[in-house]
């Protein structure tokens, strides 16, 4: 069973999916002192529901996962509302990103995991995210681990972690959530596409983990999927964009009219089965594999 924004669905119904997306990132401060002004939320939903119906009709992508926290300002609105019209399932986040915010360095762990539990209770959720950013995985971090890893023996729900793989962390962050008991194969060490390094890769792979090579979009991206399949860490490869249709991260928050979306489809899977990737070798990755990472 996967949890998706509309209603569970089972694992026959994913189809391709994109395991590491967002619609769209939010500032929650603006969000409350801009209020209606803060973006055209019309809009975003129509351009969403167009990329997303047009990469259902060109390729056959069925599901999309958000990792958009409450934090980030999570619109589980918009996500229903492009889910039914795009009739892609959308697959939304709980958890917390590593921002250090003044309440979240005081609440408790506990504390942390009711919140979390809340949101689970209260609202169609399919996965946890959590996030370490900084090289050195601290208290602060720590903590908002040990509170996911609570909710996931609690629900077992899929976790996805946001990791730096030019530091390393992810190998940490995926150690502190295994010693409190997360089975290898619920987690999800995102971003490691973002390093040339395979050992950095193979280190967290030989864990048990899912290796999220979630920011595909450079020239050696073809490469590096080439090589960490060929160290045989294929059945634990997932692949997606981390794309924004709308962003915060910038001076000014912008409407994206160009999105990557559509790049593993149109771009990665030519170019994998040029170097003699098959179509079974093709669907471990963009099905099989995030199908068995979501499936609870
Ligand atoms: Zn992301």
């Amino acid at each position: 069973m996967i949890r998706c924004v509309l209603g569970n669905i089972s694992a026959e119904d994913t189809g391709l999916v994109l395991p590491h997306e967002h619609i769209v990132c939010r500032e929650p401060c603006s969000v409350e002192m801009f209020g209606d002004a803060y973006y055209d939320s019309a809009a975003i939903q129509s351009d969403a529901v167009r990329w997303l119906s047009d990469l259902k009709a060109q390729y056959g992508l069925a599901t999309f996962v958000d990792c958009t926290t409450p934090n980030l300002g999570r619109d589980l609105d918009l996500l229903k509302s492009v889910s039914a019209a795009a009739g892609v399932n959308i697959v939304a986040s709980t958890g917390f990103y590593y921002g250090v915010e003044p309440m979240l360095g005081l609440l408790s762990e506990d504390y942390l995991a009711e919140a979390m539990l809340a949101d689970i209770a209260r609202n169609p959720i399919g996965v946890i995210k959590s996030a370490v950013e900084m090289e050195e995985v601290g208290e602060y971090q720590i903590k908002l681990l040990r509170a996911a890893a609570k909710v996931h023996l609690q629900t077992h729900l899929p976790m996805i972690v946001h990791s730096n793989a030019n530091n390393g962390n992810g190998f940490r962050a995926a150690n502190i959530l295994l010693s409190c008991g997360v089975p290898a194969t619920s987690i999800t060490i995102g971003h490691l596409s973002d390093t040339e390094n395979v050992d950095t890769i193979s280190r967290i792979a030989e864990l048990g983990c899912y290796i999220g090579l979630d920011r595909l979009g450079e020239k050696r991206h073809p490469d590096l999927i080439e090589a960490v399949w060929q160290r045989g860490y294929g059945r634990q490869m997932l692949l997606s964009h981390d794309e924004l249709l709308f962003s915060p991260f910038c001076e000014r928050p912008i409407h994206k009219k160009e999105t990557r979306y559509g790049h593993i489809f149109a771009d990665i899977v030519p170019e994998l089965q040029k170097r003699g990737f098959s179509a079974q070798d093709i669907h471990l990755l963009l099905h099989e594999n995030p199908t068995r990472m979501l499936n609870v």
